[in-house]
């Protein structure tokens, strides 16, 4: 039968080509730097019971309110169904030390309703920071699988490929709902557009760049909201995404840097301190020779 599509997306720099070598045995350039996958990249993979996948690995997006040549590259493949690469499932690939800022995308993407696997990357760097994750606190409120990787130390893999293979179990909830952001104006698009995914339509009018045309102009025609007012629903989609995440990981992750075994983590706490404490015993001294 035919290979499974799967997607790999994510913030720059979140390791998305490192785990596309590992799944492919490729060796495609890792970076230091965001923005080195410029475009898509192919690659194959031998999965458990004889299946097979093809991996992509995607330039590295921060939203899917596209503002960038790489952003609209994601965009276009995700929302277009009858691309032959449309993924089966997406991989969405995050820093376990950036887990925040990573998550706003990834909620993006199960808003799409597609399979999403979460892999929370460099997982080697939890204990020298002090990171501490509640998995099943988190694949409960994301409402997704989590496999932990670290592809420094080839760690996760395997758990990768066999969520892979059951893709069928994932979940394709979303874990906001773009109606609790502004109900009615949503109620209304709902109405007019029966048929589309609503989510779709929310990127389609919200995007200033220069795809799906048409239907923008059909769509922005039918309302007589400004642009404006479709700018402060961005915005404010963006806020509530981060309230939500913000309230997940205040539960699902502890960072103690008491116990982080980095002794730079550990150090940067204690400058820090040390810094405000030397500012304000000189702003005394000033204080004291200046009456
Ligand atoms: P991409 O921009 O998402 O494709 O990320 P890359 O695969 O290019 O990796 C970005 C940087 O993260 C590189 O310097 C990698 O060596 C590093 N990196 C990737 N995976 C891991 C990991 O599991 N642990 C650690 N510590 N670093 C990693
Ligand atoms: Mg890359």
């Amino acid at each position: 039968h035919q290979n499974i599509n799967v997607a790999l997306i994510g913030n720059p720099n979140t390791g998305k080509t490192s785990v596309f070598n590992q799944l492919t045995g490729l060796n495609q350039q890792v970076g230091n730097y965001p923005g080195i996958t410029v475009d898509k990249k192919l690659g194959f993979c031998k999965l458990p019971n004889n299946i097979k996948a093809n991996i992509l690995d995607l330039p590295g997006t921060y939203s899917l309110n596209a503002s960038s040549i790489d952003e609209n590259v994601v965009i276009e493949l995700l929302l277009n169904k009858n691309d032959k690469l449309f993924p089966d499932v997406a991989v969405v690939v995050t820093d376990v030390e950036n887990l925040k800022r990573n998550l706003l995308l990834f909620t993006q993407i199960k808003d799409l309703e597609i399979p999403t696997i979460l892999v929370i990357n460099m997982a080697d760097r939890m204990k020298r920071k002090g990171i501490f994750l509640d998995i099943p606190f988190l694949e409960e409120q994301l409402k997704t699988k989590i496999v932990l990787v670290s592809t420094r130390q080839g760690i996760g893999i395997s758990d990768l490929k066999n969520a892979i293979v059951d893709y069928k179990n994932l979940s394709t909830e979303p874990c906001l709902n773009s109606s609790t952001i502004d109900t009615e104006y949503f109620d209304k698009l709902r109405k007019a557009f029966p048929n589309q995914l609503l989510y779709k339509l929310w990127l389609v009018i919200t995007q200033d760049v220069n795809f799906l045309n048409l239907e923008r102009n059909e769509i922005r025609s039918s309302f007589t909201k400004s642009h404006s007012d479709l700018k402060r629903l961005q915005q404010k989609e963006t806020i509530k995404r981060y309230q939500f995440i913000n309230d997940t990981l205040k539960i699902g992750q502890k960072i103690d840097v008491t116990k982080a075994t980095d002794i730079r983590a550990k150090l940067d706490r204690i400058l820090t301190h040390k810094v405000f404490g030397y500012l304000i015993f000189f702003g005394i001294l000033l204080l004291i020779f200046q009456s």
